[in-house]
C-alpha cells in the first residue's frame, strides 16, 4: 500500500495510491504520525473510496509523507563499503570500514516534498552533495528490538535523499550541521507499507543528476543491514512510532568524484528505488 501526505484544493490530506488515483484517508486519521499510532485494522478503504473525490496522484501536489517528523531524522554514515573507500580517499585518508553503525541526524525542518525546489544559498554552502538512500519508517514503540524481531516494526518504507552540504560538514567534527539545511532532506514520493516491500531483497539505488547516472548501488550490499541496524539503535534507546531512519548511500556521491561534483542552480537531482518509486528535486536559488 502506497501513503501519501498531499495538497489538493488548498488542503492537506493524507491519502492511499491506488490505480493512479489517491483515496482521501484523512477521515480516518488526521495525519500520517497519526495512521501509524492508530494502524490499519478498522480502516474500511472501499468506503472511503466511495465518499469522496479521488484526484489523479499527478494533480496533486504530494508533501514529504510525514512532513513534520515528531524528532530529528536518524541517518546512517559510510553504510556501504564503496561508499566508505572513496570517502576515506577523497579526503587523503585509509579507509576504516566501520564496525558499528556510524549514526548522525538530520533537523526536522530539513524534510522536503518529493518533487519540491532545492533552496540552494550560495552565502551559506556552494558544496552541495547528493545521496540516495532507502529510509525505514518505525510503525511502533520499541526498546532493545532483537534483529529477529526487528522488522516487525518497520511501518514502511521511502526514498530520502541525504542532501549535504560538504563544506559545513568539513568545518566541524560533527555532521548535523552540514546535513541540516533547510528543505535538503526530500522524500517520498510515498510510504510503501511494510506489508508489500519485500525485505531483504536485492532493489537497484540509484541517483542522477540532469539524467546522468552518479550513484549506481543495491540495498543487499549495506554494511549494517535493516534488523541490525534497528536493534542497534534501540539499544538503551526507545525508538518511537513514526521515527524516520535512513540507510546510508552507496558510493558515486560528488564530493568523492575527480574532479569533485556539486550540485548547482538550475540542476535536476533524481533518486530511485526499483520497485518502490522516483523523488526529483530542482536545485532553485534563493
Ligand atoms: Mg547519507
Amino acid at each position: 500500500m502506497k501513503l501519501v501526505t498531499y495538497e489538493w484544493n488548498g488542503r492537506i490530506s493524507i491519502g492511499i495510491v491506488k490505480q493512479n488515483k489517491v483515496i482521501d484517508i484523512s477521515s480516518y486519521a488526521p495525519d500520517m504520525l497519526g495512521l501509524i499510532e492508530r494502524g490499519f485494522d478498522e480502516l474500511d478503504v472501499q468506503a472511503l473510496e466511495s465518499s469522496g473525490a479521488m484526484p489523479p496522484i499527478e494533480d496533486v501536489h504530494l508533501l514529504a509523507p510525514i512532513p513534520n517528523p515528531r524528532r530529528n531524522i536518524m541517518c546512517l554514515g559510510l553504510n556501504y563499503t564503496e561508499h566508505a573507500r572513496e570517502s576515506y580517499k577523497a579526503r587523503g585518508q585509509e579507509a576504516v570500514i566501520p564496525k558499528f553503525p556510524v549514526v548522525f541526524n538530520k533537523a526536522t525542518t530539513s524534510v522536503n516534498g518529493p518533487y519540491d525546489d532545492i533552496p540552494y544559498d550560495t552565502a551559506v554552502s556552494t558544496e552541495i552533495d547528493w545521496e540516495a538512500e532507502l529510509a525505514i519508517v518505525i510503525g511502533r514503540n520499541g526498546k532493545n528490538i532483537p534483529q529477529e524481531e526487528a522488522l516487525q516494526y518497520v511501518f514502511g518504507y521511502t526514498v530520502l535523499n541525504d542532501l549535504t552540504a560538504r563544506d559545513l560538514q568539513r568545518q566541524g567534527k560533527q555532521f548535523f550541521k552540514g546535513k541540516s539545511l533547510d528543505g535538503h532532506c526530500p522524500m517520498g514520493p510515498w510510504i510503501e507499507t511494510a506489508d508489500s516491500f519485500t525485505y531483504p531483497g536485492s532493489r537497484q539505488i540509484t541517483s542522477r543528476v540532469n539524467g546522468v547516472t552518479k550513484q549506481d548501488g543495491n540495498i543487499a550490499n549495506m554494511i549494517f543491514d535493516i534488523p541490525m541496524t534497528i536493534s542497534y539503535l534501540s539499544r538503551g534507546m526507545t525508538l518511537l512510532a513514526g521515527d524516520i531512519i535512513a540507510t546510508g548511500t552507496p558510493s558515486g556521491v560528488g564530493f568523492a568524484r575527480t574532479p569533485p561534483e556539486f550540485l548547482k542552480p538550475g540542476d535536476v537531482v533524481e533518486c530511485e528505488i526499483e520497485g518502490l518509486g522516483i523523488i526529483r528535486n530542482h536545485i532553485a536559488a534563493i
